[in-house]
């Protein structure tokens, strides 16, 4: 047989998956190269089918902050499983993870569990319209918030990486009332509203955090006409704290959107909000939403088991280990001449080169257009560490990366700047 390579595996995947990929930021476009195929993970590390091992920054875009199969999570789902792994009916699971996510977040009452954050957003926006009886739904540019078809407009995350505004498909009547304005910049809304759309940290742009007291200033422009605030916490939710943004900021939208960490790297979303607005729902109101495999028992049984490892000492050590690396980062571009910032809101770090942080999407493309992701990516990644195969990620630190994690990540990091700063001699640096 034939041994196994990643070069060999794309090959077989491009011939019967379009671009060889289930998500298009997988397939390396923006950096070049072939992309890696993943064999296994343990805590912070993948080996891909080569037997080369990664310190992995990707960590499933955030769904893996216990780090990739951890013990606990490994045996609750196997426990679920033995009992059958779908019924189409209520289970225990599911009122248990409601319980729990309602407990975590200052002002949700009732959430419904779904199977992507797509879906959470989508169902939502749904339910902010049937709620208000408006029409109009408003988002930041540069934000992601899944791939349905009135958000894609002016996304973040993967659809930035393509160098799309939106996406072939989407008809000028999906996106008709879909209003698209600059972060950071409050927007002026009106009663045509039914909801402002926010990742309360954005991480789909790179790193870009809310002005100081921003987040208060949409909350009170949300008020003044009666539009519903949406925080989508797919990323922050879990993340930055016990509760999220909404705790960690103390401002309280209407309605939350969850995904990636709640479902312990098993497919869940969740979308909640005050009893009152979510019982505009089916079967107690008239906003329809569904699904077959929504509140999967193992889906479940995984994201309990994360919530209870996310203790306040396991957010300190989150938080340590990634001011750690962001400082790290920063001295290494710093040592070597190159104009880069890190910027880091709690466990969540960005990387934006040249010497400005932008405050908006506009300014995230001007970093990226600079052009050394890249070389910066390629460096890390021939040393052994995985950061996102996109300029627009994050990088995900988790629980199971360790000192000597961090310490290789920044050796290596030391060399990849070197590395950028070969590639800027005689031109014009950041
Ligand atoms: C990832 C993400 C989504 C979409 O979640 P999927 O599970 O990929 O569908 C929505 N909103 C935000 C903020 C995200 O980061």
């Amino acid at each position: 047989m034939a041994e196994l390579t990643n070069e060999a595996l794309y090959a077989r995947g491009l011939e019967v998956i379009p671009g060889g990929v289930n998500s298009p930021v997988r397939a390396f476009r923006s950096v070049g190269g072939t992309p890696y195929f993943v064999a296994r993970g343990d805590g912070a590390h993948v080996w891909d089918v080569e037997g080369r091992r990664f310190i992995d920054y990707v960590q499933s875009y955030g769904a893996s902050i216990l780090g990739h199969a951890h013990p606990a999570v490994l045996a609750a789902v196997a426990d679920a499983a033995s009992r059958g792994t779908t019924f189409g009916a209520p289970t225990e699971g599911e009122v248990r993870l409601a319980e729990e996510l309602c407990a975590r977040v200052p002002g949700m009452e009732q959430v419904r569990l779904v199977s992507s954050g797509t879906e959470a957003v989508m169902s939502a926006v749904r339910l902010a319209r049937g709620a208000t009886g408006r029409s109009k739904i408003v988002k930041f540019a540069g934000m992601y918030h899944g791939h349905s078809d009135a958000l894609l407009a002016a996304g973040g995350s993967g659809v930035a990486d393509q160098g799309l505004s939106g996406s072939d498909g989407v008809t000028a009547g999906a996106v008709a009332d879909t209003v698209v304005v600059p972060w950071n910049v409050v927007p002026e809304l009106d009663e045509s509203v039914a909801v402002l759309c926010v990742e309360p940290v954005a991480a789909n742009m790179g790193l870009v955090p809310a002005a100081e007291g921003f987040l208060d200033e949409l909350r009170a422009e949300c008020d003044r006409v009666g539009a519903l605030l949406l925080f989508d916490e797919v990323i922050t939710g879990f993340r930055l704290g016990p509760g999220g943004a909404t705790a960690r900021f103390g401002v309280r939208p209407d309605l939350w959107t969850f995904g990636k960490v709640i479902g312990g790297g098993l497919p869940v979303g969740a979308f909640g909000a005050s009893a009152e607005i979510m019982s505009h729902l089916a079967p107690l109101g008239g906003v329809y939403q569904a699904g077959t495999l929504s509140g999967n028992p193992l889906a479940t049984a995984a994201g309990l088991t994360v919530l209870e490892h996310l203790t306040p000492a396991a957010f300190a050590q989150l938080d340590a280990t990634a001011a750690r690396l962001a400082i790290g980062l920063q001295d290494a571009f710093d040592q070597a001449g190159v104009a880069a910032v890190v910027p880091r809101v709690g466990p969540l770090i960005g990387l934006f080169f040249g010497a400005e942080a932008p405050v908006d999407y506009d300014g995230a493309k001007r970093s990226v257009d600079l052009g050394c992701y890249p070389t910066f990516f390629h460096s890390m990644i021939d040393d052994g560490i995985a950061l996102a195969p996109g300029p627009y990620e994050v990088l995900f630190p988790s629980l199971a990366h360790r000192d000597d994690d961090i310490d290789a990540t920044l050796a290596a990091a030391r060399r990849a700047a070197v590395a950028v700063a070969a590639t800027l001699d005689g031109k014009d640096r950041p």
